[in-house]
């Protein structure tokens, strides 16, 4: 479960302070999906950094699995961060290796080894690409790119998926392909599933809806029970 507890985020001084988020609680129980959406600066991805460790609050916390993850030591935090699967609008694959030490490359490699090859094939075959375990970022179409992305963020067995306009990169039936298959796959591991998205075909393909502006909750949807907010998004109904 995440849960985001009064949390605040400021960047700058003075007259340019902005209030990326501005107070904002959510709570958000283990393995739902919840889309992230809200106009370009509303403070999407803020959030999202801040509920991966990427960014530190200015005050309020963010509790996953019962672990408070902001006041956390760098080393601690690197190791809370191994626990959370990341997915970005730029695919953000190293274009030296093949797709296969792609999905890899989060694994430590003293901790490499059969099981771990065998997953990242599992994984690969998982997102449709069985067979183009050696090909280069290069040779790969962009909606191809991103279903190594999505294998690359579940090789650690993340109970966290963080993924930050996944599908904005992509034409729009490619992306939403991929987010049937990112909310598959999530569902099937048991993951909980956060998407900051501009895309209503992705956030309609996720349980509940939160709506932000200016960096403040404006809204919760939960499927099949309509709006309600704007106060605290405590995302409780069935999933
Ligand atoms: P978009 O839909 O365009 O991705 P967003 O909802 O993800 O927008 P954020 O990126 O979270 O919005 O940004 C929220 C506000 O915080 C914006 O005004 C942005 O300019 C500001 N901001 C975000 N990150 C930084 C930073 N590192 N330094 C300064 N300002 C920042
Ligand atoms: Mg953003």
């Amino acid at each position: 479960s995440v849960r985001v507890e009064d949390v605040r985020k400021s960047f700058g001084t003075g007259d340019g302070l902005i209030a990326a988020v501005d107070g904002i609680s959510l709570d958000v129980p283990a393995g739902r999906s919840v889309a992230l959406v809200g106009a370009s600066g509303s403070g999407k991805s803020t959030l999202l950094h801040l509920i991966g460790a990427i960014e530190r609050p200015d005050a309020g916390r963010v509790v996953v699995d019962g672990q408070d993850v902001t006041g956390l030591g760098r080393r601690a935090a690197a190791h809370y961060r191994r626990t959370v699967g990341f997915v970005f609008q730029r695919f953000h694959l190293l274009p030296g290796l093949s797709a296969l030490d792609n999905v890899l490359a989060p694994v430590l490699p003293r901790k490499a080894g059969f099981d771990r090859d065998t997953r990242a094939r599992e994984l690969l075959a998982a997102v449709g690409l069985a067979g183009r375990e050696t090909a280069l970022p290069s040779q790969l179409s962009g909606g191809q790119q991103q279903r190594v992305a999505v294998a690359r963020a579940l090789i650690g067995r993340p109970r966290l998926l963080l993924a930050d306009e996944p599908t904005g990169s992509l034409d729009s039936a490619t992306g939403e392909q991929l987010m049937d298959l990112v909310s598959a796959l999530a569902a099937e591991h048991g993951c909980t599933l956060m998407v900051a998205t501009h895309d209503m075909g992705v956030a309609e393909r996720c349980a509940d809806v939160v709506r932000l502006r200016d960096g403040k909750l404006t809204g919760t949807a939960i499927r099949g029970r309509g709006w309600a907010g704007p106060a605290r998004g405590g995302l409780t109904g069935p999933a």
